[in-house]
């Protein structure tokens, strides 16, 4: 259906100690959407990811996920409802292969009914390699996925996260110490998984041109509240968010 809510935030607040990471964030997505955060570091895009995941506690405010309040659920009951993401820093096991890392993420979210018939290192094995095709990383199905280049292990990332089949995908830095070259193969998947798969799709970047390439609308987030949110060009031309970033540089 076009133009259903996938996700709705309201006034989300996250303090650590005396710092507000998140101060009354209000948040919208619309089914098929892609969509990026961005701000400069420390403006709390993380703790957003964390707090729509369940991986941090809200201090206050509310997460809807179609419709349903999924506030402060735990991490593996939000990945159930279709929700997954990909870590800023990597979250991959770095002594089993590129194929058992996604294999794991597969299996760890399928409701298994035990299948007598199938061995259990069979099981999911289409499924992984299908991933695997999707991610570029066939060809690294069995080399140790802590011996990945950088850029693999960010794809291998979002294999595992695609691994629970989700509706609505969370990519934190997706493109984070990859190759320029890196950064386009990443974003052009990412684009396709959006375009071809219809996932919705929320990703932080730091890279401004990878930002204004791929996402149709942008929330500025700075010391962890909202300050700007438009088209690519409404936020280039806003002069709160040129401060920002000119202040950042200074
Ligand atoms: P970003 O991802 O935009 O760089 P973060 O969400 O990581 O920003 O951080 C926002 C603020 O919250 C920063 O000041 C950071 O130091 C603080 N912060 C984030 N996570 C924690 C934590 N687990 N414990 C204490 N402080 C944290
Ligand atoms: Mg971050």
């Amino acid at each position: 259906m076009e133009d259903e809510s996938i996700l709705s935030v309201k006034d989300l607040c996250k303090a650590f100690g005396g710092v507000q990471a998140n101060s009354y964030v209000n948040y919208e997505m619309i089914s098929g959407e892609l969509s990026a955060i961005i701000g400069p570091n420390g403006a709390g895009k993380s703790t957003f990811f964390n707090l729509l995941t369940g991986y941090h506690l809200v201090d206050s405010g509310k997460v809807y996920f179609k419709g349903r309040d999924i506030t402060n659920w735990a991490p593996h009951r939000i990945t159930r409802l279709g929700i997954s993401r990909a870590f800023q820093v990597s979250n991959i096991y770095p002594r089993l292969t590129t194929y058992e890392n996604v294999r794991q993420a597969i299996l760890a979210q399928q409701r298994r009914t035990l299948n007598l018939f199938v061995p259990a290192n069979q099981l999911a094995r289409q499924d992984t390699f299908e991933l695997l095709e999707v991610a570029g990383l066939s060809q690294h199905a069995d080399m140790l996925a802590g011996n990945l280049s950088q850029g693999d292990k960010k794809r291998l990332e979002l294999a595992i996260a695609l691994g629970s089949r989700p509706e609505l995908l969370f990519l934190d830095e997706p493109t984070a110490g990859m190759s320029g070259e890196e950064t386009h193969d990443t974003m052009e998947l990412v684009a396709r998984l959006n375009q071809e798969m219809g996932l919705t799709i929320l990703f932080t970047e730091h890279d401004m041109s990878v930002v204004f390439g791929y996402a149709r609308r942008l929330t500025v987030l700075h010391l962890g509240s909202v300050i700007a949110e438009g088209t690519p060009e409404d936020v280039r031309t806003n002069d709160e968010v040129q401060r920002v970033y000119l202040g950042e540089e200074a």
